[in-house]
């Protein structure tokens, strides 16, 4: 294998920190008579030893055109996350914007505009939001210092993350995929700023994927001061939880066998008891889990999701369908295996006939001995 080169300082040592073989792109949901089987790729994650960004080793997949719908989740995080921003004073209160936006969805731009920011697609901008989009790109260096280049003189650059002491301490291995280039502590994103001539300013915590950060940093030398006692709590947090080192992800490693395990168990158990079991949430996550915990339409006859254009289609790397939400109230389930905890209120909220009938809803993080305290 070639060596390989960060992808935000170039530097050759690292660890190879989690490793979940060979799996399908999460993005590839074949037809549900696409026999397969679907080629499979290393999914791998990297620690540079240099500037200490997690990050996928080799990506040769292809990204698919995203499917999934928006969650009230996203959008309720969004809202918020503007409140505070602007209650903190640093929304500008005029100027320009430009988001580098996320595939996945979760634009801020109607909110920024509606408070008075133009949206511009490019030149300067005052305001620079980068919500979920930077792990997507491969050259991390480059698509930071695209970033930076473009925020006006006294302007401020947002960067929001799913940040990997979360991904660390709440295990979500899963949160590993193809496309997803980079996974940030903010002890990495700083080094990676201060590269760019950048350097945080304060920061905000919410409780979205487990914990997300968004971050303000400035031009050096420029704007307000800092960092605050905000980024230096996370700092702090990231020194604790040990993330630029290889050691603190062994658990993580170690999870993945225990949490396919659970699973696996847990359904083959309900088999067992005689009762029906679909799964709801046909997300890039649940994927990899499946794989790992070798789950077949014997163990999970269905995974229903409310996305019109996953309909018809199956998971990949297994033979378990995709199907519509009128499929909930059809096969009269006894349990609901949600892969997606975040749209617990949501899908409670929307699918009411679901408890109506006497079926729960059963989080697929929280299975057996890996409920987390
Ligand atoms: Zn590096």
């Amino acid at each position: 294998m070639d060596e390989h080169a960060c992808r935000a300082c170039g530097g050759a040592a690292g660890h190879l920190v989690l490793d979940l073989g060979r799996q399908p792109a999460c993005d590839y949901f074949p037809r549900s008579d696409d026999p397969g089987p679907d080629p499979v790729y290393p999914l791998q994650m990297w620690l540079c030893s240099s500037c200490g960004l997690a990050q996928l080793l080799t990506d040769p997949t292809v990204p698919e055109e995203p499917r999934g719908t928006e969650p009230a989740a996203l959008v309720a995080q969004a809202a918020d996350a503007v409140e505070r921003v602007a209650a903190s004073g640093w929304m500008p209160g005029r100027g320009v914007v430009t988001e580098y936006g996320s595939p996945h969805g979760g634009s801020w731009l109607p909110m920024l505009a509606a408070r008075g920011l133009t949206p511009a697609e490019d030149g300067p901008a005052d305001l620079i939001l980068d919500c979920f989009g930077l792990m997507h790109a491969a050259d991390q260096r480059r698509a930071l210092a695209e970033r930076t280049a473009r925020v006006a003189a006294g302007g401020v650059l947002l960067l929001q993350y799913h940040a990997l002491g979360t991904i660390i301490r709440n295990r979500q291995w899963n949160a590993l995929r193809h496309g997803h280039y980079a996974y940030y502590s903010t002890t990495a994103l700083t080094a990676m700023l201060r590269a760019a001539g950048f350097s945080p300013r304060t920061a905000w915590r919410f409780d979205l994927y487990g914990g997300t950060v968004l971050l303000a940093a400035q031009r050096e030398g420029e704007g307000r001061p800092g960092p605050d006692d905000a980024v230096l709590s996370l700092l702090a947090d990231d020194a604790r939880a040990g993330v630029s080192g290889p050691d603190a992800f062994a658990d993580l490693q170690r999870d993945v066998r225990a949490h396919a395990k659970d699973l696996h168990d847990w359904l083959g158990a309900e088999r067992a008891a005689g009762r029906r079991v679909v799964g709801y949430g046909a997300a890039s996550r649940a994927v990899a889990l499946l794989c790992q915990a070798d789950v077949d339409r014997e163990l999970l006859p269905v995974v229903i999701d409310a996305s019109p254009a996953k309909q018809g289609l199956r998971m990949p790397g297994t033979d378990i369908p995709v199907a519509g939400p009128a499929e909930l109230a059809a096969r009269r389930p006894d349990a609901v295996l949600l892969f997606v905890p975040d749209l617990l209120a949501e899908v409670r909220t929307a699918f009411p006939e679901v408890e109506a009938q006497g079926a729960r809803w059963v989080d697929v993080e929280a299975l057996g001995s890996r409920r987390l305290e």
